[in-house]
């Protein structure tokens, strides 16, 4: 039995709907089908999601939000006459999101049922093409499936007893077609997984009904080893651990939620990352375990966004609890950290820049200073992180050198090193406005 799970590209239009009709027709195995909403046909163009949480918001500047909801309904009405079915689902649609803002029930309730609205009428269109095209297909609300979740609005993580509810499913007939991105609390509320979370579902439902394979179908043939935006035509990767994606989508890959690869991983699901558009292709294969090869770097990742904040303090290696009480202060202002290289008398603490505005800047320094007496404090904004990934690297004489070769060869200043002790990755931190360059030289010297 597999799980396969369909992305935004993939039901984003008529045409894209019947190669998925076609894929799950191809296989018998496929019982188990979770969808995106409606993504992207093409490079500008807008993601059903996106319009609901506009119109979930109310606050758009541009359109009113009747435009917003004719946007959304006339997609779904041109998907569902193209693939001759009726428009009562556009209709549906429409009727609830009106329902759901008229209704009197809390702010994030609302929001989150809005923003689930375009995977729930894309697995119900997907329900009805492929019941038209002659395959036993059934709706699965994730309530009735039993996706149990934590009650964090558009944020939410899976409950352990979710994954006894769905083993339950494993002996029905047909194939389910089941909504990606949200959960239900244990009170019966609606949750959102966060942004890209269908991911999550499928790795939910694949490790609860126990799938030998969890397909996550998207519009590339592989994953890459390195983002091809930046360097032309990377060599793709046929098979890569689970610990290497999630070190991978951390740092930028967006081919896979990485928090999805937790289920499957804990259950250990294969995931095969295919395309849509290309289904024949083999596609990436994430495992728990590989055979080693000569190649111990599979892929290369940089994301920005970060910022860091720099204490040194004489003899800190000396002081106990230095670590926990400055940590304790980003705790106190919900940041969570990213990376904390250190040394005897230095320590940085590396975070997301888009939570830490400078209002939570003043007072994280002033506490530092006041509580933790130190010599110096600075903050580096606008960085980016590189990171370097392959479990081969453990048994590999030479990798960082090799690397920080390659960066420095490109003429950019390493700010930061760090390598994890599982020595999955080496996370390298610099300048924003470097990234690019850096990761070409990088992919140059470990791939050509
Ligand atoms: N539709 C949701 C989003 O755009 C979830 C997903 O596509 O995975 O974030």
């Amino acid at each position: 039995m597999k799980v396969a799970k369909f992305g935004g590209s993939s039901v984003a239009s008529a045409n894209q709907i019947k190669k998925v009709g076609a894929i799950i027709k191809q296989d018998p195995a496929r019982k188990f089908i979770v969808v995106s909403a409606p993504g992207k046909r093409y490079k500008d163009d807008i993601k059903i999601t996106d319009t609901l949480i506009k119109i979930s918001e109310n606050d758009d500047q541009d359109r009113p939000y009747e435009d917003l909801l004719d946007l959304v309904n006339d997609r779904f009405l041109s998907i569902l006459e193209e693939l001759n079915l009726t428009s009562a689902i556009a209709h549906e649609l429409h009727q609830t999101i009106e329902d759901v803002l008229a209704s009197d029930a809390e702010n994030s309730l609302k929001v989150d049922t809005i923003k689930s609205l375009g995977e729930v009428f894309s697995a119900k269109a997907l329900q009805a093409y492929l019941t038209s095209i002659g395959v036993e297909a059934t709706y699965l609300n994730p309530e009735t499936a039993g996706i149990i979740v934590s009650d964090q609005p558009g944020n939410a993580q899976v409950l352990e007893e979710s994954f006894t509810n769905l083993y339950k499913l494993r002996q029905q007939d047909g194939v389910q077609i089941i909504p990606g991105f949200f959960g239900y609390t244990k009170s019966g509320k609606l949750v959102t997984f966060s942004r890209g979370g269908s991911d999550i579902t499928g790795s939910i439902v694949a490790a609860g009904v126990q799938a030998e394979l969890y397909e996550n179908f998207t519009d590339v043939d592989s994953v890459y080893t390195v983002n091809p935006s930046i360097v032309e035509q990377p060599k793709e990767i046929t098979t890569i651990t689970y610990k290497e994606m999630r070190e991978l989508s951390y740092a930028g890959f967006s081919v896979f939620h990485d928090e999805a690869l937790i289920p499957a991983f804990k259950k250990g699901i294969p995931v095969c990352i295919k395309n849509t558009n290309n289904p024949n292709a083999p596609g990436t294969m994430v495992v728990a375990e590989k055979e080693p090869t000569e190649q111990c770097v599979v892929g290369i990742a940089g994301d920005d966004g970060f910022c860091s904040l720099y204490v040194s303090k004489y003899l800190m290696n000396r002081e106990l609890g230095f670590g926990r009480k400055l940590l304790q202060i980003f705790e106190d202002e919900e940041i969570s950290f990213e990376h904390a290289p250190s040394g005897i008398d230095d320590m940085s603490v590396v975070i997301r820049q888009k939570y830490f505005t400078k209002e939570k800047e003043r007072r994280v320094i002033e506490r530092i200073e006041s509580e933790l007496h130190v010599d110096t404090i600075k903050i580096h904004r606008d960085l980016a992180m590189i990171m370097v990934v392959g479990e081969g690297m453990i048994s590999t004489v030479g990798v960082a050198k090799k690397a920080t070769s390659a960066i420095t060869d490109s003429g950019v200043n390493i700010m930061m090193i760090n390598q994890g002790s599982s020595e999955v990755s080496m996370m390298f931190g610099i300048q924003e406005v470097d990234l690019e360059r850096s990761v070409q030289s990088l992919y140059k010297a470990f791939f050509t």
